[in-house]
């Protein structure tokens, strides 16, 4: 729709002529309403041209169609630039908006006042008409200029995130060296021999070592994950490969804690992310061994899998102590336990990471993990991962063995 009536050529040809004096009337509301300062908000004299161009671009805008200002691509080349300008003199989106919102209540007020100079007002139809025009460009200008604040904002946060990852990546891959040294020197320490009192202490301090190992595995497993989210590699292989790979790497800890990792001879052929679907059964092969029941004579956990068209399912079985009714909502996310310290006779040590990673790892294999449990009786976890079948790789694929880069996380 075109504004032909003569209050609206009125006011586009004002909104033209003033457009340098509104821009200053606009700034001059900012300092009196934000907590700004006004070498910050403007340090350069193209960008100060920017305003007064935006409200000149308004007023010609208001003489064409009204989709205009939408389709004017240097006027939102200007209001991108002031998005990127206010990221980078770091102003919140809060501020950014209100920013807008004076200058719509200028050019509001100066439409007010110029029906008032006139001797014969316009009727209110009019008036109605040119302020939502109004209105409706503002919006248009707000939208652009946030646009560009929240994508570079965004795109901030993901390089943050990404060092961030980075930092984590080599602090843990830096903490391993020197606990495996403390770890070693203790073992030293205790074969040397040392005194009752000192035993007690080292205990304790062989205790803590052990947490942080594990605390650092955890994070660094984590770090890894989270540094390959997009890449997604699949290779076409037994589940049973995976597993006894993972069983593997397990096999000390399950003899010591008399736990059975039962895997069967046959099971599916599966397309999926190996080093991810081994970190997984890692974790929960792992929990199963550090959550078995003593008491019972015969400790298992078992693994059977399989597939239909859409699915692959996997299931992890143990008849271990069970996780109590209270923790099963949160157990897993990160840092949470279900088993505390004290509790006999699951006065296990944990981080509470490992089904956290878990989750990650399945979510990055765009499946789900589900978990049933009675205390006292045992706990199955089932993965439910999509079938991925890739004809032209599967051939290949299907000879190779499983990667086995996170074999040191458990
Ligand atoms: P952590 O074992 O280090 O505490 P996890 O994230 O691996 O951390 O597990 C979270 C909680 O879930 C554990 O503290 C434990 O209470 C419970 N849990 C996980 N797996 C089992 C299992 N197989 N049997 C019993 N409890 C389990």
């Amino acid at each position: 729709m075109i504004i032909s009536t003569a209050f609206g050529d009125l006011i586009a040809g004002r909104l033209h002529a003033e457009h340098e004096a509104l821009a200053a009337r606009w700034f001059e509301r900012l300092l009196d309403l934000l907590p700004v300062e006004a070498r910050h908000v403007f340090p350069s004299h193209t960008l100060l041209d920017h305003v007064p161009a935006l409200i000149r671009d308004i007023g010609d805008s208001m003489r064409q169609a009204e989709g205009a200002i939408a389709a004017n691509t240097s006027i939102l080349d200007k209001a991108r630039e002031l998005g990127a300008l206010r990221h980078q003199q770091r102003a919140s989106l809060h501020q950014v908006l209100r920013e807008y919102q004076i200058l719509g209540g200028v050019l509001v007020q100066f439409v007010v006042e110029e029906v008032e100079r006139l001797t014969d007002p316009p009727p209110a139809s009019a008036c109605v008409l040119v302020v939502s025009r109004i209105h409706h460009a503002v919006d248009v200008l707000s939208q652009t200029t946030v646009e560009a604040f929240v994508s570079l904002y965004t795109q901030t946060i993901s390089d943050q995130t990404e060092r961030l990852q980075q930092f984590t990546r080599m602090a843990t891959h830096e903490w391993r060296q020197p606990l495996g040294a403390v770890q070693f020197g203790l073992g030293v320490l205790r074969q040397l021999g040392v005194s009752d009192r000192a035993t007690r202490s080292l205990d304790v301090v062989e205790r803590s070592v052990a947490h942080l190992v594990e605390l650092t595995r955890k994070l660094e497993a984590i770090a890894r994950l989270n540094g390959t989210h997009d890449s997604v590699v699949s290779q076409t292989l037994p589940l049973g490969n995976v597993a006894r790979e993972a069983a593997r790497q397990l096999r000390d800890l399950a003899e010591l804690r008399g736990v059975d990792i039962r895997i069967p001879e046959v099971t599916p052929e599966i397309s999926v992310d190996v080093g991810r679907l081994e970190l997984t059964l890692l974790n929960l092969f792992s929990n199963s061994i550090k959550y078995a029941d003593l008491s019972k004579p015969e400790r298992f956990v078992e693994l059977t899998g399989s597939t239909d068209a859409t699915a692959c399912r996997i299931v992890v079985r143990d008849n271990g102590i069970g996780i109590p009714e209270r923790a099963i909502g949160t157990i897993f996310e990160r840092f949470t336990r279900g088993h505390v310290g004290g509790d006999a006779p699951s006065a296990v040590g944990g981080v509470g990471l490992g089904l956290s990673i878990v989750d990650d790892c399945v979510r990055a294999m765009r499946g789900r993990v589900e978990v049933e449990s009675v205390e006292g009786e045992g706990t199955t976890f089932v993965l439910i991962l999509p079938v991925f079948v890739d004809s032209g790789r599967r051939e290949a694929e299907s000879t190779s063995k499983p990667q086995n880069e996170n074999r040191e996380d458990s």
